[in-house]
């Protein structure tokens, strides 16, 4: 099994908690004591509670919430990253972009001679996800004839060590629990690539979570209540943010082009960068004690 250093890291800590790789929820039947949950793989089981922390596709959301349509909202973008070992030319500490009207090619050097490179493009049609191939295709075409770097990286592009490919989306749902089951992290409120605070949220929505649970000693009405009213407004003033940045990644036209090229170069300034970030990464939230 492949992990990143942080979740190698958090995977570690769990000590005392049972995991099951390589299966998956096929339903779930709140009976308002229990959670009946039924598995691809695995027997049946009963649970207290169940948490949806899996992601943009939330399979639990579709579930007890509904339809991904009802609650996805894209933003009109198609993100594309995948990772390249030995791959050449290679500039360490720095983020390489070309930026042209509607794509954006990024390179980052990672640990251990691997690089990362993100492409961003625009486009509204739905991506062919449990298909590889197809959104390989789906990249040379959207790519072609765009130069600079792109044709270079996707030569390496059957030789990649990941590849993942999906419309940039946001999750906006009015509620995050329903009965015994909760939402967390990209399942309940994904902010999507352009907010680039993701990962951060998850995590701070776990422990918020797991801090009211404490703290109700485990009234779970209460505490998916206080979860809930801490961090949807925070979460929610990002994702309304994040869609101003979309030109930063992939501008419509000449003019927003120039625009983001603009602001690019005067976030060099140290003060300027100092400004605009402080503000935006700065979150007014207090965490719950432990
Ligand atoms: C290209 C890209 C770059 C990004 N860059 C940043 C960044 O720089 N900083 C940042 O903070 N955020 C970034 N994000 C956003 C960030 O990746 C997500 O917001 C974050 O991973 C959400 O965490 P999560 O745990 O809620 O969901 P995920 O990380 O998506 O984890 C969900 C997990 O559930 C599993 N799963 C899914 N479905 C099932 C199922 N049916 N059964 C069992 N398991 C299932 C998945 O395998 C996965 O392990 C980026 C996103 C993208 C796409």
């Amino acid at each position: 099994m492949a992990r990143s250093d942080l979740s190698a890291t958090i995977y570690d800590c769990l000590d005392d908690v049972e995991t099951i790789f390589g299966d998956t929820v096929t339903a779930l039947e709140d009976d308002g004591q229990l959670v009946h949950v039924d598995f691809a793989h695995s027997k049946s089981r009963e649970f207290d509670l169940v948490f949806g922390a899996d992601g943009l596709h939330s399979k639990v959301r579709s579930l007890v919430f509904g339809l991904e349509a009802d609650f996805e909202h894209h933003v009109g973008l198609v993100v594309c990253a995948l990772e390249l070992e030995g791959y050449r030319p290679r500039n360490e500490l720095v983020a390489v972009t070309q930026t042209t009207i509607g794509v954006q090619t990024m390179r980052l050097s990672l640990h251990h001679d691997a690089t990362l490179v993100l492409f961003t493009f625009r486009d509204d049609r739905p991506i062919p996800l449990h298909d590889v191939e197809a959104r390989q295709e789906l990249l040379r075409t959207r790519l072609r004839g765009i130069g600079g770097e792109a044709p270079n990286i996707l030569e390496h592009l059957p030789r990649a060590k990941s590849f993942y490919m999906d419309r940039a989306s946001q999750i906006r749902m009015p509620t995050w629990s329903r009965g015994r089951v909760a939402l967390l992290g990209d399942a309940a409120a994904a902010p999507s690539l352009l907010a680039g605070q993701g990962s951060a949220l998850a995590m701070v929505g776990a422990y918020v979570l797991a801090a009211q649970l404490r703290r109700t000693q485990g009234n779970h009405q209460q505490a998916f209540a206080a979860y809930q009213r801490q961090l949807q407004p925070m979460i929610q003033d990002k994702q309304d943010a994040a869609l101003q940045l979309d030109i930063a990644f992939a501008p419509k036209d000449r003019k927003q082009l120039y625009m983001r090229n603009a602001t690019i170069r005067l976030m060099g300034l140290p003060f300027v960068s100092k400004l605009v970030m402080a503000r935006s990464l700065r979150d007014p939230i207090e965490l719950p004690s432990w």
